[in-house]
């Protein structure tokens, strides 16, 4: 398998992000991301500034972020923009299925806790976070769900008494996916497969005393990453890759990590039945043989889940675990007592 970086869920100055495509493109190279993903509001324009695909380097992937007031929907693999429906999140899943795009529900239970009895204090430096959480858990047909998001887990308890912290620090304000994310996660693969990814939500803002971005394209394109596993590499061929990075992401065929604990590439996560390999995204049959590995790039704690609940957990570079029952099961490590990396599961059948 070959392993590509990605950095997803990138707003552009098309919308509310701060920056051009050129400058975005600049930091992910910096950042050492091999694709991006640009998620403007509403809106696909920042191609008006150069097409998708390779950059040099850098394959740009260009995608939606559908936003009504809730339950934004972020969209790649479409051509043209949907229009968000306020009354209905469903058809705005349905309008990116008909056009055969990938779709993900953003950040769904964000939140901002505001300082205790300080919060016009909070309003006055503009730090009165407005927060766009998903509250239709109805719906269906969604590929699948933002687990980790970089900007909403910064910005949930930022305040005007820790914000410079955050500022100088950001990283040590990162605690992890929601735990409510993760519950419906694991809750939905128990019924069908709906792939974890990791993003940023990247705005390169909010400025702070107007004048530097508190967190930077190029520190934030280097922290909660989604890394795909594709059969093939890279092909340098525009629309062949970007199709290869949709499929991957359709299939989840891919992991994510916050690579600002620490380096995540080598990462693997794979089962072993009868003589055959699973990858994540896969269904394997329950065989008499049948083992889980998980491969890490350097020590830390991993942790096996099996339908949502904790299994087993072991400190090293590698585990291997036998495995007698059917369920999805998916590996999480953590680093100096820190989140680090989660796979998507595998599906014993
Ligand atoms: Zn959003
Ligand atoms: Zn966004």
């Amino acid at each position: 398998m070959f392993e590509y970086t990605g950095a997803v869920h990138i707003h552009s100055r098309h919308s509310d992000g701060s920056g051009s495509l050129r400058t975005i493109i600049k930091a992910a190279r910096r950042a050492g991301a091999d694709f991006i993903v640009i998620t403007d509001h509403n809106n696909m324009g920042i191609r008006k500034e150069g097409s998708s695909g390779w950059r040099d380097d850098i394959l740009v992937i260009i995608g939606e972020e559908i936003s009504p007031r809730y339950n934004h929907y972020m969209a790649i693999g479409i051509e043209k923009e949907v229009p968000p429906d306020e009354t209905s999140a469903q058809k705005n899943i349905d309008a990116v299925a008909a056009q055969g795009g990938v779709g993900f529900i953003a950040h769904p239970f964000c939140y901002h806790r505001p300082s205790p009895g300080w919060a016009w204090l909070d309003k006055l430096l503009k730090l009165d976070v407005t927060v766009y959480p998903w509250n239709d858990l109805d719906v269906e047909g969604f590929d699948g769900l933002e687990v980790w998001q970089y900007m909403y887990d910064w910005v949930k308890c930022v305040n005007s008494f820790n914000i410079f912290a955050h500022v100088i620090a950001p990283n040590w304000f990162v605690t992890g996916p929601n735990a409510r994310t993760l519950k419906m996660w694991d809750e939905l693969n128990m019924t069908r497969k709906v792939v974890g990814i990791g993003t940023l939500d990247a705005h390169a803002k909010p400025r702070v005393l107007g004048m530097f971005p508190a967190c930077s394209y190029k520190y934030l394109l280097g922290t909660v990453r989604t890394h795909i596993l594709t059969p093939v590499p890279f092909a340098r061929a525009s629309m062949m890759d970007e199709q290869t990075v949709i499929e991957a992401l359709r299939q989840g065929s891919c992991f994510f990590a916050n690579d600002k604990v620490a380096d995540s590439t080598g990462f693997k996560f794979y089962v072993k039945s009868e003589g055959a390999t699973y990858q994540m995204g896969d269904q394997c049959p329950l065989g008499h043989e049948t083992e889980l590995f998980a491969v890490l790039p350097i020590e830390a704690e991993v942790r096996v889940i099996h339908d949502g609940k904790l299994v087993s957990t072991a400190h090293g570079e590698s585990l291997c675990k036998r495995i007698n029952r059917r369920g999805v099961f998916r590996v999480e490590a953590r680093l100096k007592n820190r989140p680090w990396i989660f796979s998507n599961p595998i599906y014993m059948v």
